[in-house]
């Protein structure tokens, strides 16, 4: 038993990507404890903690040894699992005669992110000791991984995990992509499937920032860019991800949308920073470039298109919004153009 626990540490402290450390927290709590099913969910609150925006499923059947993973509806978030969360306690609820659902909370920094939930035959109260130390090593595992990804001024994602972010980002679009195509060729549909959505990449830079230090000094220009995050994580859908690119710069990936929604919500972005007051400082500006992000795009190729409507914005007035695609397509520039001001990898 010994050696199975510290065998099961070191295989659960030797990831560090989440996926991988998911999946291997469900398979090792299989081989501890006698379990049917295994269910790892993850809740992500909204802003104020006070529900639950999304949710994110990894389920594991040790008899087949399949782990499937999948958003959960919000009609399918069960009492028990609620009371879980809300009680932060393990909730232990009957799921007919012979099976019960043993639920434990995941808790990082103090706070519940999730639960695992054990489908059994038998009651694994006796195995909770186990159960729960295994788990508490996965949240401060989980902890570790999650600040090497993030910036500490503004707590968006940093460049170092864009790579890996946008690598998971385009595999599960290529799966769907995969899926709905041999659903089109099953179903013999004759509508057409939207192939006008996409995902799109946008360089968001602030401008004329130098002045605000040299004017207000660092401090304020730190809290500028501490409201600006702000303002990145309400104007944007959860799933669409963000990151602090440089010094003030940003990077915003769209989830797949329409070339006339891309553009409508890059516009509504660059008008409600025109028009906040931002604490001391007043009015900054924005200039936004963006592109497009296709399943077999290289990213870096990407950014360098977005950093060229950028900096087309930047020669042509500032507060303004760029499509890379427009621009070549009306000869404003030419796709050899390379004036390029971001160092690439
Ligand atoms: P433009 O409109 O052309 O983008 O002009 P700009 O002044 O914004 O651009 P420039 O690249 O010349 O200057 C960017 C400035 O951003 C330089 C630096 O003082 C400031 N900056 C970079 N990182 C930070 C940071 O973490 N905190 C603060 N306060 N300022 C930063
Ligand atoms: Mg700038
Ligand atoms: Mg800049």
């Amino acid at each position: 038993m010994h050696h199975q626990v510290l065998n099961s540490v070191i295989k659960l402290t030797s990831h560090n990507d989440l996926e991988a450390l998911d999946n291997c927290l469900v398979e090792i709590v299989a081989d501890l404890v006698p379990t049917e099913k295994i269910e790892l969910i993850h809740f992500y609150f909204d802003k104020e903690r006070k529900t639950i925006a999304n949710t994110l499923q990894i389920v594991f059947s040790p008899n087949n040894n399949i782990h499937t993973c999948g958003f959960l509806k919000d009609s399918d978030i069960s009492v028990a699992i609620l009371g879980c969360v809300t009680a932060n306690f393990p909730v232990l609820a009957p799921l007919s005669d012979k099976q019960w659902h043993f639920i434990l909370p995941i808790k990082v920094n103090n706070k519940v992110e999730g639960c695992i939930s054990l489908t059994s035959a038998i009651d694994l109260n006796s195995h909770r000791e186990i159960i729960e130390g295994m788990i508490q090593i996965y949240a401060n595992h989980l902890r570790v991984i999650n600040e090497s990804e993030r910036d500490e001024l503004t707590d968006l994602l940093n460049r170092k995990s864009f790579n890996k972010r946008i690598g998971r980002l385009l595999d599960v679009q290529r799966n769907e992509q995969i899926r709905r195509s041999k659903e089109k060729q099953s179903l013999k549909r004759r509508k057409p499937i939207s192939h006008d959505k996409s995902a799109w990449l946008a360089l968001i830079d602030i401008d004329h920032f130098k002045q605000v230090n040299d004017t207000y000094g660092h401090v304020y220009g730190d809290e500028v860019l501490l409201m600006l995050s702000r303002k990145i994580k309400e104007n944007f859908r959860h799933s669409d991800l963000p990151f602090r690119f440089g010094g003030e710069e940003f990077v915003i990936v769209l989830e797949p949308i329409s070339a006339q929604d891309a553009a409508m919500v890059m516009e509504r972005f660059r008008k409600e920073i025109e028009e906040f007051q931002f604490p001391r400082v007043g009015k900054i500006t924005i200039s936004i470039g963006y592109s497009k992000l296709g399943v077999e795009d290289f990213p870096p190729h990407v950014i360098e298109q977005a950093d060229k409507a950028l900096y087309y914005a930047k020669e042509n007035g500032r507060n303004r919004v760029f499509r890379y695609e427009t621009l070549i397509e009306n000869g404003a520039l030419s796709s050899t153009n390379s004036d390029s001001s971001i160092e690439l990898f």
